[in-house]
Protein backbone atom coordinates (compact mmCIF):
# COMPACT_ATOMS: atom_id res chain seq x y z
CA UNK A 1 0.00 0.00 0.00
CA UNK A 2 1.45 3.72 -1.16
CA UNK A 3 1.66 6.24 1.35
CA UNK A 4 -1.60 7.84 2.19
CA UNK A 5 -0.02 11.52 2.86
CA UNK A 6 -1.06 12.83 -0.30
CA UNK A 7 -4.16 14.48 -1.81
CA UNK A 8 -4.35 11.68 -4.90
CA UNK A 9 -3.71 8.74 -2.73
CA UNK A 10 -6.11 9.99 -0.24
CA UNK A 11 -8.83 10.50 -2.83
CA UNK A 12 -8.55 7.02 -4.22
CA UNK A 13 -8.95 5.17 -0.67
CA UNK A 14 -11.91 6.97 0.33
CA UNK A 15 -13.57 6.80 -3.51
CA UNK A 16 -12.22 2.91 -2.94
CA UNK A 17 -14.51 2.34 0.41
CA UNK A 18 -17.44 5.15 -1.03
CA UNK A 19 -16.20 6.74 2.12
CA UNK A 20 -18.32 9.84 3.58
CA UNK A 21 -16.91 11.83 6.31
CA UNK A 22 -18.82 12.27 9.37
CA UNK A 23 -18.72 15.95 10.79
CA UNK A 24 -19.63 15.08 13.79
CA UNK A 25 -16.22 12.90 14.48
CA UNK A 26 -14.27 16.09 13.42
CA UNK A 27 -12.78 14.41 10.52
CA UNK A 28 -10.11 16.23 9.05
CA UNK A 29 -7.30 13.77 7.51
CA UNK A 30 -3.89 15.17 6.94
CA UNK A 31 -2.53 15.08 3.68
CA UNK A 32 0.89 16.64 3.76
CA UNK A 33 4.03 14.57 4.24
CA UNK A 34 6.15 17.22 5.47
CA UNK A 35 3.65 17.75 8.74
CA UNK A 36 3.36 14.42 9.29
CA UNK A 37 7.58 14.32 9.50
CA UNK A 38 7.34 17.14 11.92
CA UNK A 39 5.09 15.88 13.89
CA UNK A 40 7.09 12.36 13.87
CA UNK A 41 10.56 14.45 14.59
CA UNK A 42 8.93 16.42 17.52
CA UNK A 43 7.81 13.36 19.07
CA UNK A 44 10.95 11.96 19.10
CA UNK A 45 9.65 8.32 18.69
CA UNK A 46 12.29 5.59 18.10
CA UNK A 47 12.58 2.31 18.05
CA UNK A 48 11.87 1.15 21.18
CA UNK A 49 8.78 3.50 22.19
CA UNK A 50 4.91 2.48 22.25
CA UNK A 51 2.83 5.16 20.59
CA UNK A 52 -1.10 5.40 21.31
CA UNK A 53 -2.46 6.82 18.73
CA UNK A 54 -6.23 8.34 19.03
CA UNK A 55 -8.25 8.53 16.12
CA UNK A 56 -6.36 6.88 13.18
CA UNK A 57 -8.66 8.16 10.49
CA UNK A 58 -7.57 6.28 7.07
CA UNK A 59 -4.37 5.76 8.93
CA UNK A 60 -2.49 8.33 7.22
CA UNK A 61 -0.20 9.05 10.49
CA UNK A 62 -0.69 5.55 11.39
CA UNK A 63 1.78 4.82 8.89
CA UNK A 64 4.51 7.27 9.82
CA UNK A 65 3.77 6.13 13.38
CA UNK A 66 4.36 1.91 12.73
CA UNK A 67 7.56 2.91 11.05
CA UNK A 68 9.07 4.63 13.70
CA UNK A 69 7.82 2.79 16.60
CA UNK A 70 8.27 -0.52 18.20
CA UNK A 71 4.67 -0.55 18.73
CA UNK A 72 1.34 1.38 17.94
CA UNK A 73 -2.27 1.15 19.53
CA UNK A 74 -4.54 3.49 17.02
CA UNK A 75 -7.79 4.14 18.73
CA UNK A 76 -10.79 5.22 16.49
CA UNK A 77 -14.51 5.52 17.26
CA UNK A 78 -15.98 5.47 13.63
CA UNK A 79 -16.61 1.98 12.91
CA UNK A 80 -16.77 2.63 9.25
CA UNK A 81 -13.28 3.54 8.74
CA UNK A 82 -11.95 0.07 10.66
CA UNK A 83 -12.13 -1.76 7.20
CA UNK A 84 -10.04 0.68 5.62
CA UNK A 85 -7.67 0.42 8.14
CA UNK A 86 -7.45 -2.95 8.19
CA UNK A 87 -6.68 -2.37 4.49
CA UNK A 88 -3.86 1.02 4.94
CA UNK A 89 -2.23 -1.00 7.47
CA UNK A 90 -2.17 -4.24 6.79
CA UNK A 91 1.36 -4.57 6.16
CA UNK A 92 2.01 -3.44 9.32
CA UNK A 93 2.29 -6.02 11.87
CA UNK A 94 3.32 -3.89 15.04
CA UNK A 95 -0.33 -1.70 14.95
CA UNK A 96 -3.26 -2.88 16.85
CA UNK A 97 -6.88 -1.55 16.06
CA UNK A 98 -8.90 -0.52 18.71
CA UNK A 99 -12.80 0.37 17.34
CA UNK A 100 -14.07 2.73 20.82
CA UNK A 101 -14.41 5.88 22.33
CA UNK A 102 -11.22 7.17 23.45
CA UNK A 103 -12.64 8.45 26.54
CA UNK A 104 -13.76 5.41 27.38
CA UNK A 105 -10.77 3.50 26.87
CA UNK A 106 -8.57 2.21 30.23
CA UNK A 107 -5.53 3.86 28.66
CA UNK A 108 -3.72 2.93 31.74
CA UNK A 109 -4.00 -0.90 30.79
CA UNK A 110 -2.99 -0.22 27.48
CA UNK A 111 0.43 0.67 28.77
CA UNK A 112 0.45 -2.05 31.23
CA UNK A 113 0.02 -4.06 28.54
CA UNK A 114 2.41 -2.87 25.45
CA UNK A 115 4.67 -1.19 27.64
CA UNK A 116 5.34 -2.85 30.83
CA UNK A 117 3.18 0.19 32.44
CA UNK A 118 5.88 2.87 31.79
CA UNK A 119 5.36 6.26 30.21
CA UNK A 120 3.91 6.36 26.94
CA UNK A 121 3.94 8.44 23.99
CA UNK A 122 0.61 9.77 22.61
CA UNK A 123 0.30 11.78 19.49
CA UNK A 124 -2.71 12.61 17.23
CA UNK A 125 -4.12 14.93 14.65
CA UNK A 126 -7.10 15.29 17.19
CA UNK A 127 -11.07 15.48 16.76
CA UNK A 128 -11.38 19.47 17.72
CA UNK A 129 -15.12 18.45 19.09
CA UNK A 130 -13.09 16.78 22.17
CA UNK A 131 -9.36 18.58 22.63
CA UNK A 132 -9.88 19.54 25.96
CA UNK A 133 -11.97 16.41 27.48
CA UNK A 134 -8.98 14.20 25.81
CA UNK A 135 -5.55 16.24 26.87
CA UNK A 136 -7.09 16.88 30.43
CA UNK A 137 -8.22 13.09 30.39
CA UNK A 138 -4.78 11.81 29.49
CA UNK A 139 -3.14 14.56 32.16
CA UNK A 140 -5.70 13.96 35.18
CA UNK A 141 -6.07 10.39 35.89
CA UNK A 142 -3.30 8.17 36.31
CA UNK A 143 -1.97 7.62 32.79
CA UNK A 144 1.76 6.98 32.73
CA UNK A 145 2.52 9.49 30.58
CA UNK A 146 6.17 10.71 28.66
CA UNK A 147 4.65 13.41 26.32
CA UNK A 148 1.31 14.16 24.09
CA UNK A 149 2.17 15.43 20.70
CA UNK A 150 -1.10 16.64 18.94
CA UNK A 151 -2.57 18.57 16.61
CA UNK A 152 -5.02 20.83 17.68
CA UNK A 153 -6.79 24.33 17.13
CA UNK A 154 -4.62 27.04 16.64
CA UNK A 155 -6.47 28.63 19.35
CA UNK A 156 -6.17 25.89 21.78
CA UNK A 157 -1.98 25.42 20.93
CA UNK A 158 -2.01 29.79 21.90
CA UNK A 159 -4.26 29.28 25.10
CA UNK A 160 -2.26 25.91 26.37
CA UNK A 161 0.68 28.15 26.17
CA UNK A 162 0.41 31.47 26.98
CA UNK A 163 0.69 33.27 30.54
CA UNK A 164 -0.85 35.84 32.35
CA UNK A 165 -1.97 38.87 31.08
CA UNK A 166 -3.30 37.55 27.43
CA UNK A 167 -6.74 37.26 26.35
CA UNK A 168 -5.80 33.26 25.75
CA UNK A 169 -4.83 32.78 29.49
CA UNK A 170 -7.13 30.58 31.55
CA UNK A 171 -8.10 27.56 32.86
CA UNK A 172 -6.36 25.46 30.22
CA UNK A 173 -3.22 27.60 30.37
CA UNK A 174 -2.59 26.73 33.78
CA UNK A 175 -3.74 23.14 34.09
CA UNK A 176 -1.49 22.27 31.16
CA UNK A 177 1.42 24.27 32.51
CA UNK A 178 0.90 22.43 36.04
CA UNK A 179 0.87 19.08 34.31
CA UNK A 180 3.22 19.46 30.73
CA UNK A 181 6.04 21.44 29.51
CA UNK A 182 4.34 22.78 26.08
CA UNK A 183 6.14 23.11 23.04
CA UNK A 184 4.75 25.28 19.76
CA UNK A 185 5.87 22.68 17.10
CA UNK A 186 4.50 24.14 14.00
CA UNK A 187 1.36 26.25 12.50
CA UNK A 188 -0.39 24.30 9.98
CA UNK A 189 -3.11 25.92 7.63
CA UNK A 190 -6.37 24.51 6.31
CA UNK A 191 -5.02 23.38 2.88
CA UNK A 192 -2.89 20.29 4.68
CA UNK A 193 -5.96 18.56 5.20
CA UNK A 194 -9.00 17.12 3.36
CA UNK A 195 -11.82 18.17 3.73
CA UNK A 196 -10.25 21.34 5.30
CA UNK A 197 -11.32 22.97 8.62
CA UNK A 198 -12.43 26.38 8.71
CA UNK A 199 -9.74 27.24 11.59
CA UNK A 200 -5.91 27.31 11.59
CA UNK A 201 -4.19 24.18 13.64
CA UNK A 202 -0.67 23.46 15.55
CA UNK A 203 0.96 21.13 15.83
CA UNK A 204 2.33 21.54 19.74
CA UNK A 205 4.12 18.99 22.28
CA UNK A 206 3.21 18.51 25.68
CA UNK A 207 5.80 17.06 27.91
CA UNK A 208 4.72 15.51 30.94
CA UNK A 209 6.63 16.58 34.11
CA UNK A 210 8.02 13.88 36.58
CA UNK A 211 7.42 16.91 39.54
CA UNK A 212 4.59 19.19 38.72
CA UNK A 213 7.07 23.06 38.56
CA UNK A 214 5.16 24.50 41.97
CA UNK A 215 4.21 22.79 45.14
CA UNK A 216 0.74 22.71 46.02
CA UNK A 217 -0.91 21.18 49.27
CA UNK A 218 -4.47 20.15 47.31
CA UNK A 219 -3.89 20.64 43.73
CA UNK A 220 -7.75 19.59 43.20
CA UNK A 221 -8.57 22.68 45.78
CA UNK A 222 -6.02 25.01 43.01
CA UNK A 223 -7.76 23.83 40.02
CA UNK A 224 -11.41 24.97 41.93
CA UNK A 225 -10.14 28.41 42.59
CA UNK A 226 -8.89 28.40 39.10
CA UNK A 227 -12.16 27.24 37.38
CA UNK A 228 -13.86 29.58 39.93
CA UNK A 229 -11.54 32.86 38.73
CA UNK A 230 -12.24 32.76 35.08
CA UNK A 231 -15.76 31.40 35.35
CA UNK A 232 -16.36 35.20 36.20
CA UNK A 233 -13.61 36.49 34.51
CA UNK A 234 -14.31 39.91 34.34
CA UNK A 235 -14.99 40.23 38.26
CA UNK A 236 -12.17 40.78 40.54
CA UNK A 237 -10.77 37.60 42.14
CA UNK A 238 -12.53 38.15 45.59
CA UNK A 239 -16.28 38.52 43.63
CA UNK A 240 -15.40 35.64 41.70
CA UNK A 241 -14.44 33.28 44.16
CA UNK A 242 -17.45 34.67 47.32
CA UNK A 243 -19.90 34.02 44.25
CA UNK A 244 -18.88 31.10 42.78
CA UNK A 245 -21.54 28.14 43.90
CA UNK A 246 -18.75 25.66 44.56
CA UNK A 247 -16.32 27.71 46.84
CA UNK A 248 -18.58 30.31 48.14
CA UNK A 249 -15.40 31.94 50.30
CA UNK A 250 -15.79 35.18 52.66
CA UNK A 251 -14.27 37.86 51.20
CA UNK A 252 -12.43 38.95 54.21
CA UNK A 253 -10.82 35.78 53.93
CA UNK A 254 -9.60 35.97 50.10
CA UNK A 255 -8.80 39.98 51.02
CA UNK A 256 -6.73 38.59 53.70
CA UNK A 257 -4.75 35.83 51.69
CA UNK A 258 -4.39 38.49 48.68
CA UNK A 259 -2.92 40.41 50.83
CA UNK A 260 -0.06 38.08 52.65
CA UNK A 261 0.41 37.33 48.99
CA UNK A 262 1.08 41.18 48.14
CA UNK A 263 -1.36 41.46 45.23
CA UNK A 264 -3.89 44.15 45.04
CA UNK A 265 -7.35 43.91 46.71
CA UNK A 266 -8.64 43.99 43.13
CA UNK A 267 -6.64 41.87 41.29
CA UNK A 268 -8.43 39.85 38.62
CA UNK A 269 -7.69 36.16 37.97
CA UNK A 270 -6.66 36.69 35.03
CA UNK A 271 -3.15 38.51 36.27
CA UNK A 272 -1.94 35.54 38.70
CA UNK A 273 0.51 33.16 37.70
CA UNK A 274 0.26 29.64 38.09
CA UNK A 275 2.31 29.73 41.29
CA UNK A 276 0.40 32.39 42.64
CA UNK A 277 -2.45 30.46 42.39
CA UNK A 278 -0.83 27.79 44.22
CA UNK A 279 0.23 29.53 47.06
CA UNK A 280 -3.37 31.34 47.28
CA UNK A 281 -4.70 27.93 47.52
CA UNK A 282 -2.44 26.62 49.98
CA UNK A 283 -3.82 30.01 52.56
CA UNK A 284 -7.35 29.67 51.60
CA UNK A 285 -7.21 25.78 52.46
CA UNK A 286 -6.22 25.99 55.57
N1 LIG B 1 -5.23 10.75 12.16
C1 LIG B 1 -5.99 10.99 10.96
C2 LIG B 1 -5.23 11.98 10.10
O1 LIG B 1 -4.41 12.69 10.65
O2 LIG B 1 -5.47 12.03 8.89
C3 LIG B 1 -7.41 11.50 11.25
C4 LIG B 1 -7.52 12.70 12.16
S1 LIG B 1 -9.15 13.37 12.29
C5 LIG B 1 -8.79 15.05 12.70
C6 LIG B 1 -9.75 12.80 13.86
C7 LIG B 1 -10.08 11.30 13.93
O3 LIG B 1 -10.54 11.00 15.26
C8 LIG B 1 -11.17 10.85 13.00
O4 LIG B 1 -10.78 9.68 12.35
C9 LIG B 1 -12.38 10.59 13.91
O5 LIG B 1 -13.27 9.62 13.43
C10 LIG B 1 -11.68 10.15 15.18
N2 LIG B 1 -12.45 10.35 16.43
C11 LIG B 1 -13.38 11.30 16.69
N3 LIG B 1 -13.85 11.19 17.94
C12 LIG B 1 -13.19 10.13 18.50
C13 LIG B 1 -13.26 9.51 19.78
N4 LIG B 1 -14.07 9.96 20.73
N5 LIG B 1 -12.46 8.44 20.01
C14 LIG B 1 -11.63 7.97 19.04
N6 LIG B 1 -11.53 8.52 17.82
C15 LIG B 1 -12.29 9.59 17.55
Amino acid sequence: MAKLANPQETIAVLQRYQFNFQKKYGQNFLIDPHVLDKIIDAAGIGPEDFVLEIGPGIGTMTQYLAEAARQVVAVEIDKNLIPILEDTLEEYSNVELINDDILKVDIRKLAEIYNAGQPIKVVANLPYYITTPIIMGLFETNVPLQSVTVMVQKEVADRMQTGPGTKDYGALSLAVQYYAEPYLVANVPPNCFMPRPAVGSAVIRLTRYETPPVEVKDPSFMFKLIRASFNQRRKTLQNGLHNSGELQLPKEKVAEALEKLGLPAAVRGEKLTLSEFARLADLLGE
